[in-house]
């Protein structure tokens, strides 16, 4: 093929690389966040069990404390009962014990359930533990690997421009010129194959003559329709 054209090829896959890098040290980082908030809610979601859980130990030592003051009582009645004059107080005080053991004993009932759900409870915040752990050596390696490939961008950006500018020694001024100048019109790619008259940068068909005078011609030649510098390209051939 025509050397000068083989240069401009080589160039172009330089700069596709190089787009491509930036492009990458665009959304790695956005890659990295979007783990890390998925990662999050994920967090925040198996919370569930736990704070129901951190709920009713609150709840069981209220209970206790309360029965406690309930016991309090009881036993300072009793010591009021022992002063006591007459029957119709001390009929009053034997009340207000059985009021205070019936309701010691709805509380009681009560710590017998926050301690079986308590029970049930913690079974699932120990496999919702197992299973955040899992998910968070998940999400670290994950981000590892995106952040070792960001890592590598810039090394990667410099070997494509050290590459790129050894190969522009060799390019004529003037077609660098032409190259830059379409490729800045054409989203980045100024160099492109044709293969069966269609233009593979813009899609579009060329006119036979052109297409017979791009496969046999030493001339660089452009595509009509998009005006990026053509090669033919035999795209049943393996390269
Ligand atoms: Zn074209």
């Amino acid at each position: 093929m025509k050397e000068k054209l083989m240069l401009l090829i080589k160039i172009q896959e330089c700069d596709s690389q190089l787009v491509k890098l930036s492009a990458k040290k665009k959304t790695l980082p956005e890659d990295i966040e979007k783990l890390t908030r998925d990662f999050g809610a994920f967090e925040e979601g198996i919370k569930a069990n736990k704070t129901k859980y951190d709920e009713l130990k609150a709840r069981h030592s209220e209970s206790e404390s309360k029965i406690k003051k309930i016991n309090e009582g009881i036993v300072k009645t009793k010591e009021r009962m022992l002063e006591v004059k007459n029957n119709k107080e001390y009929q009053a005080m034997l009340k207000e014990i059985e009021t205070a053991e019936t309701s010691r004993g709805e509380v009681e009932t009560g710590i017998i359930s926050i301690l079986d759900e308590l029970d049930r409870l913690s079974v699932l915040v120990k496999k919702d533990d197992d299973v955040l752990k899992e998910r968070k050596t998940q999400y670290e390696q994950e981000k590892k690997t995106v952040e070792d490939e960001l890592n590598a961008v810039d090394s990667d950006a410099a070997d494509w421009e050290q590459k790129r500018n050894e190969l522009q020694k060799n390019i004529p001024e003037d077609l660098m010129v032409r190259y830059e100048k379409v490729k800045k019109r054409n989203r980045g790619i100024g160099v492109t194959s044709v293969w069966k008259s269609v233009c593979n940068g813009c899609h579009m068909n060329i006119p036979p003559q052109l297409y017979n005078e791009v496969q046999r011609s030493e001339e660089l030649f452009s595509c009509p329709n998009c005006n990026r510098i053509i090669y033919f390209q035999d795209m049943e051939k393996p390269a």
